[in-house]
């Protein structure tokens, strides 16, 4: 069936087409038909770029004032006569939404009916930022398409496994009780796909004998502790701020910094929160760039702040690398997944080196040149193996959409 895969942010849409089944799940005989982004919505002209496999990518900047506005041209590209892949938009079988908060929800992935809609809804105070935009995004299209499945897969629902004693903050235990203040967890469907990856691909082993370590480095950074395919960890808390230095995000600091700055800076939340989520990370320590690319170029140009900023970033990664061998009681894997986990050997290799002691035996060499499909970047026999491995969350999204359809019709 064609799977459509929604990604609908505050000013974006991504979406992308799949051809999948549960036979072509099991054989890896999927196929992406086309993907696309829509841009700058709201904007006096809109960014859309489509692209279809061996063609030229399809530019346009339309004005595109609103997220309906925006979907309806989802439509319109995939249904071009000259650039589009189907012929009609009936074609479509399903769509598979991606929503960012689950709450204590949704541990799976479900078909959206009202009961679900309502929860999503629910969840709006945990994502101010995400999830009103994930529903009206399924409000819209299930308007255009509404005789076929909606599916939702939540970026938190992974982590719904973890413990209590690794989700709760050392609060007054009635904050939870009363408002939900919790350790979440994010980035779901990408150390699902590491799983997924190391189990069928890398080292050809059911993920119920394993322990791994998932590092996703991207724009937002998280890491998790899975034993047998279960969550027990991660760094992302009650929101995505919390864990690794991030591109513009901080991470981890002490709370008492933040009730001390509003004091001395006489600052507001939001501006206090503005600082926290768009002005820190790797921009706020190199005060030139959030992107790993030109932080590298910087430092090896012997600019002091550029290499700060990568430093401080990849020891927090390697403490929580640590960290989490302990918590997991060793691991036998660790995985890089992310715009950075998958493309700066100078991040991972700052990362792992040295950690013989760990049973980590980096290969530098490897770490150097792996290939575009990922592979190994440790030496043959390092009692924990590492790898690079490109992420694939539209693939998760879609396979959980033709998963949730199956049960449904069992
Ligand atoms: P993502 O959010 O996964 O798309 O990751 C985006 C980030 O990945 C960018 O901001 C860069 O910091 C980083 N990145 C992308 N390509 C490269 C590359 N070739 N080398 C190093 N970092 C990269």
């Amino acid at each position: 069936m064609k799977v459509l895969v929604l990604n609908v942010g505050s000013s974006s849409v991504k979406f992308e087409v799949i051809e999948t089944s549960l036979e072509a799940i099991e054989n890896n005989t999927e196929q992406k038909l086309g993907r696309g982004l829509i841009d700058k919505i709201g904007m006096t002209s809109a960014t859309v770029k489509f692209t279809r496999p061996g063609a030229e990518p399809f530019v346009d900047t339309p004005p595109i004032w609103d997220h309906a506005a925006a979907i309806k041209q989802v439509i319109k590209l995939l249904t071009h006569p000259e650039h589009g892949i189907l012929k009609d938009a009936s074609e479509i079988e399903a769509v598979g939404h991606r929503v960012v908060h689950g709450g204590e929800y949704f541990s799976k992935s479900v078909i959206i009916d009202d009961d679900v809609a309502a929860k999503i809804k629910d969840c709006f105070e945990l994502a101010p930022l995400h999830n009103p935009h994930n529903l009206k995004g399924f409000q819209v299209m299930h308007n255009l398409m509404p005789d076929i499945p909606h599916v939702a897969v939540f970026d938190t629902s992974f982590h719904q496994t973890m413990p209590r004693h690794a989700f709760l903050y050392a609060l007054p235990y009635s904050v939870y009780q009363k408002h939900k203040v919790r350790r979440y967890g994010f980035h779901g469907t990408s150390h699902r796909y590491m799983i997924f990856s190391l189990e069928r691909k890398f080292v050809k082993k059911p993920r119920a004998e394993f322990k791994a370590i998932t590092v996703h480095l991207g724009n937002g950074c998280s890491i998790a502790a899975v034993d047998g395919g279960k969550s027990q960890d991660t760094s992302m808390g009650f929101t995505p701020l919390e864990g690794l230095i991030m591109g513009t995000r901080c991470g981890d600091i002490d709370p008492a910094v933040v009730l001390y700055l509003m004091g001395k800076e006489e600052i507001s939340m939001h501006e206090m929160n503005t600082m926290m989520n768009k002005f820190s990370g790797l921009q706020g320590l190199s005060g030139s760039s959030n992107d790993v690319r030109e932080l590298t170029e910087q430092m090896q140009q012997g600019n002091e702040r550029a290499e700060l900023a990568l430093r401080a970033f990849a020891y927090r990664t390697r403490k929580y690398v640590g960290a989490y061998h302990a918590a997991l009681g060793g691991a036998h894997y660790i995985a890089f997944a992310g715009g950075i986990g998958e493309n700066s050997v100078i991040v991972r290799e700052m990362v792992l080196e040295n950690l013989e002691p760990l049973g980590i035996h980096l290969d530098k060499e490897r770490n150097r040149s792996v290939p575009p499909g990922g592979g190994e970047i440790t030496k043959d026999g390092s009692p924990v193996r590492a790898f690079v491995i490109p992420t694939d969350e539209e693939l998760v999204i879609a396979r959980d959409t033709v998963r949730c359809i199956a049960k449904t019709q069992k």
